[in-house]
């Protein structure tokens, strides 16, 4: 049975085991589980806590550091995706897209002074892809049923045809309302841990649970994993942890570390473990951690329905998921600058009243990774001691173009579907997203690239990294799906590689 304890509580003998994971979200909860289901005896060290059901994101994540975003500004960026027991995933709208091969070979529309192609193909992610379909019961596949279009999807799809865009249903990874455990519609959805176990989530889907598995998994939270000590060669020796609750540090030996922490926490721990041996941090000897962060680039366009013609489904309040309705007609399409867009899709407000008299549309794309996008340690330190982060980002014209192309899209839409006046949320890509890719980059050359095709930091023998900081392109979709997909891919292949 899967120990889940704050790690003051856990009275462990950090010796017990083969291999530890850092981090709980989705990436480490899946790399966990593959290894688990191979015989290993798994640790999944997390920072945050147990996140309450019906958690709004906003205060739950109030509590954890910003990162800087200028050299003489507040801390107003945000590094993390959400911190606490399953990660992100506790608070995401569960949309679960899998990616294209475009995504992974975007240097057929995009170039920049960096590798964006993976290593891999989407052949080598499909039947990854179709485990974890099955795992979380995304609607629409393996016999689980679609989600039905919300009232005011079915009007943006109305519009959309009407425009000429076809309109499709979004794979979601929420039981549909009406099934067994189904969605009870209790809310407007974005940003809230689900209160049921409707929507999936590491613990509601049960991705951590070994009691049917040969391994075993032991969840230690309140964790902060500061840095990993090496042997004085290419091997972790142990981790150096801090326990904010006792102020303590505590060293946990390893025999195999897996880093899933999110592309910007990952970058800054390989930053913060310099040693002898990696003057730089490791993995950073051709100067490349941190380098390449890229978020989504996307906005928000809300339509004021205003005319006495809008019809009612606009005018009402909205209760259900954040989205049911996208269209990838311009994903690549030869009107976007480029040839290469992303989605739009419906994303209603958090608050069911604030949706009334207001019909909002979602825009993604993938940015493109250049070098001077990074993640850096900034010189001052957190009260606990700890180096804060910096962003060093700035948007490139091409990725403002493919957005606005985007923007405009959906302006269109939301017009012909009534809207008398339409507002664009302002751009805050600077600071943070809850969408974070490439420190990390995948190759097979050290000179390019940090990470080989199974996430092992090139010149290191027991440190691997499994999340989206592996990602040589963002991809112009939600990430998760494909987020998982290839963290379990690399765990598989790091056990065949020791077996
Ligand atoms: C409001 C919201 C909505 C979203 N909606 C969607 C959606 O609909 N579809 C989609 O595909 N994606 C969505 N996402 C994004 C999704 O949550 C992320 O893609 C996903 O969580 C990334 O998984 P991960 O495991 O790589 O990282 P994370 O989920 O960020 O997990 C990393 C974990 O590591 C822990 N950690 C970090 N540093 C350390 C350290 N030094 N020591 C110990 N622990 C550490 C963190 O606390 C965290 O729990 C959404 C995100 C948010 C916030």
């Amino acid at each position: 049975m899967t120990t889940i304890r704050h790690i003051s509580a856990a009275s462990c003998d950090y010796t017990d085991f083969d291999a530890i994971v850092v981090g709980s979200g989705p990436s480490g909860s899946i790399a966990a589980r593959t290894l688990a289901e191979r015989g290993h005896r798994v640790a999944v060290l997390e920072y945050g806590g147990l996140v309450s059901p019906g958690a709004m994101y906003g205060p739950h994540q109030a509590a954890y550091s910003r990162a800087f975003t200028s050299s003489d500004g507040p801390a107003d960026g945000n590094p993390w995706t959400a911190c606490g027991v399953g990660g992100g995933m506790q608070f995401y709208n569960a949309i679960t897209l899998r990616y294209r091969q475009a995504d992974l070979s975007a240097s057929r529309y995009l170039a920049t002074d960096m590798e964006v192609d993976w290593p891999i193909t989407l052949q080598d992610l499909e039947p990854f892809y179709a485990e974890i379909e099955h795992l979380l019961e995304v609607s629409g596949s393996n016999g689980f049923p679609s989600y039905p279009a919300s009232s005011r999807g079915l009007l943006l799809s109305n519009a959309m045809r009407a425009l000429g865009i076809r309109p499709k249903r979004i794979p979601l990874a929420i039981r549909p309302p009406g099934t067994s455990k189904g969605c009870i519609v209790c809310s407007a959805c974005d940003e809230l841990a689900c209160p049921t176990e409707a929507k999936a989530s590491v613990l509601a889907r049960n991705i951590l649970d070994d009691s049917a598995l040969p391994g075993t998994i032991s969840v230690l939270y309140g964790c902060f994993v500061n840095r990993i000590a090496l042997r004085n060669d290419a091997t972790a020796e142990a981790l150096e942890c801090y326990v904010p609750l006792s102020s303590e540090l505590i060293r946990i030996p390893v025999g195999k570390v897996i880093v899933c922490a999110n592309a910007v926490q990952t970058a800054a721990l390989m930053l913060r473990s310099k040693s002898a041996y990696a003057p730089k941090g490791i993995g950073n000897g051709s100067d490349l951690v941190g380098r390449g962060l890229s978020f989504k680039i996307s906005g928000y366009s809300v339509g004021h329905m205003e005319s006495a013609g809008c019809d009612a489904a606009a005018l009402a309040p909205h209760w259900g998921t954040h989205a049911t309705v996208y269209t990838d007609e311009f994903y690549e399409h030869v009107d976007v600058p480029c040839g290469f867009g992303g989605l739009i899709y419906e994303a209603n407000f958090p608050s069911p009243h604030g949706n009334a008299g207001l019909v909002r549309l979602h825009y993604i794309a993938g940015e493109e990774p250049w070098s001077h996008n990074r993640v850096v340690l900034d010189e001052a330190v957190d009260p606990d001691g700890i180096p804060r982060i910096r962003f060093e980002y700035a948007n490139s014209q091409n990725d403002c173009a493919r957005i606005g192309f985007l923007a405009d899209r959906a302006d269109e839409i939301l017009r012909h579907l009534g809207a008398g006046r339409i507002e664009r949320e302002p751009f805050a890509h600077s600071k943070g997203s809850s969408h974070l890719h490439g420190t990390m980059r995948a190759g097979s050359d050290p000179g390019t690239s940090v990470v080989d095709s199974c996430g092992r930091i090139h010149g290191f023998t027991n440190i691997h990294v499994m999340d989206g900081s592996v990602m040589n392109f963002a991809g112009n979709s939600n990430p998760t799906h494909t987020i998982m997909a290839n963290a379990r891919r690399m765990a598989m292949s790091l056990d065949r590689r020791e077996t």
